[in-house]
């Protein structure tokens, strides 16, 4: 094992003492022979301290790291970061015959920077977001067959649209191993739902609403739903388990409402509690009528990118929230979330505070939401928590 190796300049090796596993560009002094984009290196301090070793790849975070420890990156090494993620989500109770959607690897969460892999039954989605992933997996691929054994058969790749450019251009979409007679259902609390990883969006589900969906369907039974962004119609299915009155889904994209009436009529045949509706969801809730709901969803695609675009999220969140908290019957309930990795958890309270007080109701929060389990959260890593929630009532 000789890896290349990175030296920081004096005093940047603070962050990566306290186990944060970026290194940014900035703090790079010289590399010792000129590493590739993808290729693994060893990240020494200015005293030529050994740090840690990573993938390194251009562009301001310049070093993803895979261990704090001195050690040669091979399928071996993979298999034990695998193994770990399996036994924690064997833990949480997944993988049963109900519930066979999941997250096996969450990036950072689970010490691998750059790695996406999701669960459908019988099928891993794996996503590449760094160069280094990318060139590992193959043995990416052989490290998870064997540790997952029988309990998977398919492993579809797919990273063109989430790599930086050029290694996005070599990252061909397709199944590294199996990829015949391969079921698009996947069961998330006995749900059915369909889901096309090839075309959908991510890897085809939002796996990482599953327990809020739960809660959701718990407020269902007697109410007027309003699902906005349904996309698959994940939250739209578990209101009409939970016994709602009715259900409206609403997405701007066309594909997405089929989707959710896909959804809905593979679990609930001949149901007529549901409409779907292709709208924008602004446009949308301004023409309702006041009192036409009880219980409103609100899960928007991520508002804010990047920092740049922060005050001008943060207005788009407190508009909504705004709308639908002077829109919803008195005693109503409404799920909003943010999924943008740069709005905090105090910044979202905060919007949907500014939007409260803009209607002057009187609103409760009733459940502060995160992500699941499935979604670990690497405590050196805050960036590594992205869905933030409240559950509000609004008399
Ligand atoms: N709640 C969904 C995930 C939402 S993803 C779930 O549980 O699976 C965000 C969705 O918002 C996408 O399907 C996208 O098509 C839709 N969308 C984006 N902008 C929109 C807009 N202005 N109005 C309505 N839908 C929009």
């Amino acid at each position: 094992m000789s890896y290349k190796k990175l030296y920081l300049n004096p005093g940047k090796e603070e962050s990566l003492k306290r186990f944060h596993p970026w290194v940014f560009s900035g703090a790079i002094h010289h590399a010792e022979g000129r590493p590739e984009e993808g290729e693994i290196v060893e990240i020494y301090d200015s005293r030529k301290n050994f740090l840690a070793t990573g993938h390194c790849q251009i562009g301001s975070i310049a070093v993803r790291v895979l261990s704090f420890k001195q050690e040669e990156i091979n399928e071996d090494f993979w298999k034990k970061r695998f193994e770990t993620a399996w036994t924690l989500r064997r833990n949480l109770g997944l993988n049963k015959p109900h519930n066979n959607t999941f997250r096996l690897i969450h990036g950072e969460g689970d010490n691998m920077p750059g790695l996406i892999a999701d669960i459908y039954g019988k099928t891993v989605v794996m996503q590449a977001h760094s160069p280094g992933m990318h060139l590992a997996r193959f043995e990416l691929a052989s490290a998870l067959k064997e540790i997952m054994g029988n309990s998977i058969e398919n492993i579809y790749y797919k990273s063109e649209s989430t790599l930086p450019f050029k290694a996005g251009l070599e990252a061909e979409n397709g199944y590294l191993t199996g990829g015949q007679n391969v079921s698009g259902i996947a069961l998330e609390n006995g749900l059915q739902f369909k889901v096309d990883w090839e075309k959908g969006q991510k890897t085809g589900f939002f796996i990482d609403q599953r327990d809020n969906r739960s809660l959701l369907e718990k407020y269902a039974e007697g109410r007027n739903v309003l699902n906005m962004f349904c996309y698959t119609g994940g939250f739209s299915c578990y209101a009409l388990r939970g016994g709602a009155k009715k259900v409206h889904s609403v997405d701007s994209s066309s594909k997405a409402v089929d989707l959710t009436n896909e959804n809905v009529a593979l679990n609930f045949p001949d149901e007529t509690r549901h409409q779907a509706f292709a709208e924008d969801a602004f446009k949308y809730l301004e023409k309702t009528d006041a009192s036409a709901y009880d219980l409103i969803i609100l899960d928007p695609p991520a508002f804010a990118k990047h920092r740049k675009v922060l005050k001008n999220a943060l207005q788009g969140y407190r508009k909504l929230n705004m709308i639908a908290i002077e829109k919803i019957r008195p005693g109503g309930i409404i799920f909003t979330f943010s999924c943008s990795q740069v709005v905090t958890k105090e910044d979202f309270r905060l919007a949907v505070f500014s939007a409260a007080a803009q209607t002057g109701r009187n609103v409760k929060i009733l459940h502060q939401l995160t992500q699941q389990a499935d979604h670990p959260i690497n405590i050196y890593h805050p960036e590594s928590e992205y869905i933030k929630g409240l559950v509000l009532r609004v008399e």
